[in-house]
């Protein structure tokens, strides 16, 4: 098994062979190693304003955890960071570190920021490690790999507050309104809690055992889970207000498929990315027929749109053994919503791209199979209302693609099946739930966060409104 590394200033990064990143949908950068975090901490210059600090949403004390790991306290780095944030092995992998923490840095204007995100990944994973080495020491004791409860905290009160969707936002309202003393009930759809992070985000980023392992640790702060329990048809909102439940968390993400509306979108095999990703996620289709469900995949695939979503399509694409995938994108590279390091990723692992390309039209024989795209290219003309410069089409410039899988990953728009059922919910135009500074909806007993209220977005921004909206539900009971 080769090894590629990578070499970040003195600190190693090691990433598993091309080889076995095409073929297995093992994860796909290993990490730091204590040798290179302990390298990584000692560069960190311990500033005196450390602006990092401000940089991290979640509120996490980077500059005091990076030192703790320095002197090789790994156990009070952990605890430190999880002060802030209840999901750091996720953070650690996911977050866009280059546009928040590591861009605070002050090493970043050297261009060699702190790799921050991969410290904190540091940190978490050793807890695991550390955990089943200790429950294979303590075989005898079944709640050997529970954590110890954060200091202070007090037994549950009797005040209910409902959690609705498990994502990265409804975990962390509930870990943090569990670590008040508050009985915390926690309700989600699926037969997993995690949201994206367990349907969306491949084993290849973010391994599975990491989201197990998080939101088994906010379970055992004395948060009760409800799984398959879709709140607007098994209960509604106000069934739960007569059952005693004071207040109310929305986390319900964004997970309605937006498509683009051109001519052969009903063909068969044109996924839409949610349905691609959790076939080949959560149901495992990538191991079929061990597990039941099968995702129908040709040899040449295109994938509409560059975010985080189509990078992580095109890269199960590959992984699934089909030979041509390519992104296509009507921007250029420079406008590519996805993080850098799987932009690189995918390049290197041998993704093709359309550029500055649009599709107009998926093509299909007579039977409805896929045969390809009608694509335009583009130019960029003015910036749009994002920032970032829009694309022109450039006339005559038509051209056809041949394919026989079209995965459409262009982005998500909100779920009504819990909202609808809500009366008196204000909405934005958009469809997502308006809320005032206090995260509070229309609704004063219903707060809410995450994709829901802003769109599609990222882990981090909620895991922010998360945290700000436990902070607001407390006041809100207190009565304050
Ligand atoms: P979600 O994660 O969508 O969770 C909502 C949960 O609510 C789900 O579990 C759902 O089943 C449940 N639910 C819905 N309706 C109900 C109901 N009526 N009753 C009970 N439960 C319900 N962000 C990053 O920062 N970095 C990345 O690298 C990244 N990659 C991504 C890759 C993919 C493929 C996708 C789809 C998104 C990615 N994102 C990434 C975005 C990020 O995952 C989301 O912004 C984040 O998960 C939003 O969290 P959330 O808790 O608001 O919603
Ligand atoms: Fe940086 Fe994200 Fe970790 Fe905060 S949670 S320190 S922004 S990687
Ligand atoms: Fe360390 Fe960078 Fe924070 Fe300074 S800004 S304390 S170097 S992480």
């Amino acid at each position: 098994m080769g090894f590629l590394l990578i070499f970040m200033n003195d600190a190693k990064i090691t990433k598993i062979s091309l080889a076995e990143r095409k073929a297995t949908f093992k994860e796909v950068s290993c990490g730091f190693d204590e040798d290179n975090a302990l390298r990584e901490a000692k560069r960190c210059l311990q500033c005196k304003t450390a602006p990092c600090l401000k940089g991290c949403p979640a509120g996490i004390d980077v500059k005091e955890f990076i030192r703790l790991i320095a002197g090789k306290d790994h156990a009070g780095a952990i605890a430190k960071i999880k002060e802030s944030n209840s999901l750091p092995a996720v953070c650690g992998r996911v977050c866009p570190q280059e546009e928040q923490c590591q861009l605070a840095c002050v090493l970043n204007k050297k261009g060699c920021p702190i790799k921050i995100g991969y410290l904190e990944r540091f940190a978490a994973d050793w807890e695991l490690t550390a955990g089943i080495k200790y429950k294979t020491e303590n075989k005898n004791n079944p709640s050997s790999l529970i954590p110890a409860l954060p200091a202070g905290r007090h037994h549950p009160s009797s005040i209910k507050i409902a959690i609705i969707g498990a994502g990265p936002a409804g975990l962390t309202c509930a870990a943090d309104l569990a670590k008040a003393g508050f009985d915390v009930h926690l309700f989600e759809a699926l037969h997993k809690p995690g949201g994206v992070l367990i349907y969306g985000i491949p084993e290849f980023r973010l391994p599975k055992i990491i989201i197990q392992n998080e939101s088994r640790y906010i379970q055992n702060l004395g948060v009760n889970l409800y799984t398959d329990y879709v709140i607007g048809r098994t209960k509604t909102i106000d069934d739960l207000r007569k059952e005693g439940f004071r207040a109310f968390f929305i986390g319900v993400g964004a997970g309605s498929p937006k498509f683009l509306n051109i001519p052969g979108e009903n063909a068969n095999n044109v996924y839409s990315a949610n349905e691609f990703l959790t076939r080949v996620n959560l149901m495992k289709a990538y191991k079929f027929p061990q597990y039941d469900t099968p995702v129908k995949i040709g040899k040449k695939v295109a994938i509409f749109g560059a975010g985080n979503v189509a990078f992580d399509c095109a890269r199960c694409s590959l992984r699934l053994g089909v030979e041509d995938v390519r992104i296509i994108y009507r921007r250029t590279r420079t406008e590519m919503p996805a993080r850098a390091e799987e932009i690189e990723n995918a390049e290197q692992e041998g993704i093709s791209f359309d550029l500055l390309t649009s599709p107009r039209e998926i093509l299909a024989d007579e039977n409805k199979n896929v045969t390809g795209v009608r694509c335009i290219r583009n130019e960029l003309g003015e910036p749009d209302s994002s920032g970032r410069r829009s694309p022109v089409p450039v006339a005559g410039s038509e051209f056809i693609r041949e394919l026989d899988t079209v995965v459409i990953a262009i982005g998500t728009n909100a779920n009504p099946l819990l909202i609808s059922t809500i009366p008196g919910l204000k909405l934005n135009k958009k469809g997502y739930i308006e809320i005032n500074e206090n995260l509070q909806s229309s609704i004063p007993d219903i707060f809410s966060g995450g994709d829901i209220v802003n769109g599609s977005a990222t882990v981090i921004s909620a895991i922010q409104q998360a945290r700000a909206a436990a902070g607001a539900i407390k006041k809100y009971l207190s009565g304050k």
